[in-house]
């Protein structure tokens, strides 16, 4: 018998390390447990970063990569939101896209493209191609679910979402306040509600879904998204997290310092890969830290003037965090609390017996590698689909305890944040959520181990686009 071509993919992330690494541990999957090869083809509206360069470098050979040319974004004026930055970097690399698939259809092994949530503008000029779309999705099934129904919401929601005196209502999901709407939502007449709707509209368009969840974790949310006809198919396949990444040398002392501490005694805190907070906010937090007494890992980031994701496009800031923190903080808390500035190596602190607790943006993939290793989260969210991940976090799925803002100064004080922090590791409360996600690290293990549910959905993707090329 004559063994077919490697089946290969063409993945493109759209810009940011929050979009970067979902789609690269996708891609690992399906070269290291289906034997595929991977090309990630790059736009972004500048030259590669740091933290891009270092993820990319270090994949398996059978990934490889190409940055596209960044086109000029001059245009835009300064106070341009993300999401408009995001969507027309993807737009103006659609002719170098073109090129790079003039050279690569030649092969006959190119089975399906696959991109975020902000690449379905280059779907068009794939299917000229005949190469099939996807999208890879790194959030939740009702995440998906607000997306699939984006296009009806702007057809009836009359006037600001903001203005909505009831919750939004999905087939299944949670009621979503409006105020938990991902921020593209908040100002209708900005550009950003504009080129959101117009991507997230076009989801429909794909020959298939992939989102990183699992039926256990939103049971009736995946059943009602797989009952609806008119979608294309949904392929749960989570929960896909950040594979061990042991050996590289960045934040190689902080887990020295975990290994000496008592088991489950630690709390992590970050705010993901873009993540800041103000100068007022960020003292709090340090001095509800300090108050709580828990040992902790912080990540600091140099406080923000204005936007919560002002990190999104580059992780290192200019500035020494460290200098933004109470005079003599570090000094108080040491060998008790421990800053890193800017990045820490996530996914293994969280995997790490030592660590105990999460205070998080609610993320998705920050959710999911808690979930993986059993930890429980405070939820702490910010931007995008945050607001949203942490409703359904503290109030369907409960592995997250909340904090109270004061809804007059727009801060969560000190106090609370000491009081919630303590609640988590020993409450009866925080006992609750720990085993909840206990259980669901263990339901989640089960979904992509051999024979679960997320790893036969996988497989039949995976049977389907082998035998595009033994054809
Ligand atoms: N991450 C990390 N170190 C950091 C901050 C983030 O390794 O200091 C990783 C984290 O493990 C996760 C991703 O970056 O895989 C962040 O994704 P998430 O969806 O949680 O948040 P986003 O960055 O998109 O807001």
């Amino acid at each position: 018998e004559v063994e077919s071509p490697t089946p290969h993919v063409v993945m493109m992330p759209s810009p940011g390390m929050g979009h970067l690494i979902p789609l690269v541990e996708f891609a690992k999957r399906l070269v290291l447990l289906h034997r595929f090869t991977v090309t990630f083809v790059i736009p972004s509206g500048g030259p590669p970063s740091k933290a891009q360069i270092s993820v990319l470098s270090s994949l398996p050979s059978a990934i490889d990569h190409v940055f596209l040319p960044p086109p000029s974004l001059n245009d835009l004026p300064p106070q341009t939101k993300a999401e408009t930055i995001i969507v027309l970097s993807v737009t103006r690399s659609l002719p170098s896209l073109r090129d790079q698939f003039k050279s690569m259809v030649t092969q006959r092994n190119l089975v399906a493209f696959v991109v975020d949530q902000f690449g379905t503008i280059a779907f068009d000029l794939v299917r000229e191609f005949n190469v099939p779309p996807y999208v890879y999705l790194p959030c939740s099934a009702t995440t998906l679910s607000l997306i699939l129904h984006m296009s009806d919401l702007d057809k009836s929601v009359v006037g600001d979402y903001t203005d909505l005196t009831e919750p939004i209502r999905l087939p299944a999901c949670s009621p979503i306040p409006a105020k938990a709407l991902p921020d593209p939502f908040l100002d209708r007449k900005d550009d950003s509600y504009k080129y959101f709707l117009e991507s997230m509209s076009r989801f429909g368009l794909a020959e298939g879904i992939f989102v990183n969840s699992f039926p256990e974790l939103e049971p009736n949310p995946i059943n009602a998204l797989k009952s609806e006809e008119s979608y294309p198919p949904i392929h749960p396949v989570g929960p896909i997290v950040k594979i061990d990444s042991s050996g590289s040398e960045e934040g190689i002392e902080c887990l020295n310092w975990l290994d000496e501490q008592p088991h489950g005694s630690v709390l992590f805190v970050s705010f993901g890969s873009g993540g800041t907070l103000s100068s007022i906010q960020n003292n709090e937090l340090a001095m509800g830290l300090e108050m709580s007494g828990q040992k902790f890992i912080w990540v600091v980031r140099s406080p923000h003037d204005k936007e919560a994701n002002a990190s999104f496009f580059s992780v290192h800031s200019e500035n020494d965090p460290l200098q933004f923190l109470p005079e003599g903080f570090v000094e108080r808390n040491r060998g008790r609390g421990l800053v890193l500035p800017s990045w820490a190596p996530q996914a293994q602190i969280l995997s790490h017996g030592s660590t105990g607790g999460f205070l998080s943006h609610c993320g998705w993939n920050s959710t999911l590698e808690s979930l993986v290793n059993g930890v429980p989260l405070i939820a702490w969210p910010l931007y995008a689909e945050q607001k949203l991940n942490s409703v359904i976090l503290t109030e369907e799925i409960k592995v997250a305890l909340k904090l109270k803002m004061n809804e007059e100064s727009g801060i969560i004080e000190k106090e609370e944040i000491a009081k919630v922090v303590k609640s988590l590791f020993e409450s009866e409360e925080g006992q609750k959520v720990r085993e909840k996600m206990e259980e669901l690290r263990a339901a989640g293990e089960r979904a992509v181990g051999e024979g679960g549910s997320s790893s036969r959905t996988l497989l039949e993707v995976v049977q389907k686009w082998r035998n595009k090329v033994s054809r």
